[in-house]
């Protein structure tokens, strides 16, 4: 399941491929699962605008549409930086698109030509001659189309020190449930929650609450540590997951303790623990987090 640094990566390898094209048609799929909004609400949305960007939020792709074709409103092509929470200040974005890739969702950018892969729910047609295609075979993920879209809880990449704190503060769930917590935090999963407590030495299970402010803010450090981490390994495999002919990429990012059930510490050599809090695996290290 893709992860905020995946949908990250993903978010700025679309914003390179589609800012400033525009979708001219949009052909969904009958499969009901994929669409949170209704089709026709969702057709009405996507056609005819311009795409002004695309942007991570929480676990979520944003395409942020603006009326299109106007030569009066040219878009400049954004920087990659796709993390701000905040909606654009650009007047003219009318709506947003939200994609959630769930457990196997993809977003392909291809040639109109290129043939239609099963489990393919939505085409959006480019005026460049290319298609932005959805694909996903489980149909966990979801296609949804809002105006200023939020997330429930605060960015990871921009929550600063003390907000995190306080997020965490004599809250009596496990630290680990309340990292996957995305009331609190947007977008922090399994994999980078077990790595960022691994590297803080803190073991899952402790409760939030008997976690030192120093503990906190070690924390803290260690999570956004593990994400740019995580994003700046997944930069390079990019077109693995929104090329038409690819499979998932991210290899390059060393997990410590995540999948590591009973293989050495890579500090201290002890097999490392799995367990199960709320349902989800977690992985330890039983000597170096207490
Ligand atoms: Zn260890």
């Amino acid at each position: 399941m893709p992860e905020l640094p995946e949908v990250e990566t993903i978010a700025r390898g679309l914003a390179s491929r589609v800012t400033g094209d525009v979708i001219e048609s949009v052909w969904l799929g009958s499969k009901p699962e994929p669409l949170k909004s209704a089709a026709s609400e969702i057709v009405a949305t996507l056609e005819s605008k311009q795409i002004a960007g695309v942007r991570r939020v929480g676990k979520h792709i944003v395409f942020d549409l603006q009326n299109g074709g106007r030569a009066s409103s040219p878009v400049r092509k954004r920087s990659s930086r796709t993390s701000k929470k905040e909606q654009p200040t650009n007047p003219s974005i009318t709506a947003q698109w939200i994609v959630h890739l769930g457990m196997t969702g993809r977003m392909l950018v291809c040639k109109s030509e290129a043939e239609l892969e099963k489990h393919t729910h939505a085409v959006a047609r480019l005026a460049s001659g290319r298609e932005l295609r959805f694909v996903d075979p489980r149909r966990f993920g979801r296609l949804s189309v809002t105006q200023g879209f939020a997330a429930a809880g605060s960015e990871p990449l921009e929550v600063d020190s003390d907000r995190f704190v306080e997020l965490f503060r004599g809250r009596k769930t496990p630290i680990k449930s309340a990292l996957l917590n995305q009331k609190l935090l947007s977008g922090v999963g399994n994999i980078y929650a077990d790595e960022s407590l691994f590297r803080a030495g803190i073991r899952p299970r402790r409760r939030a609450a008997s976690l030192t402010r120093k503990e906190l803010s070690q924390l803290y450090a260690t999570l956004q540590e593990v994400l740019r981490e995580a994003i700046a390994a997944g930069g390079s495999s990019i077109s693995n997951y929104v090329d038409a002919d690819g499979e998932e990429g991210f290899f390059q990012f060393q997990h410590r303790v995540y999948g590591r059930e009973n293989a050495p510490c890579l500090v201290c050599k002890t097999p490392i623990k799995r367990i199960v809090i709320a349902g989800r695996s977690g992985h330890y290290c039983p000597r170096c987090q207490k």
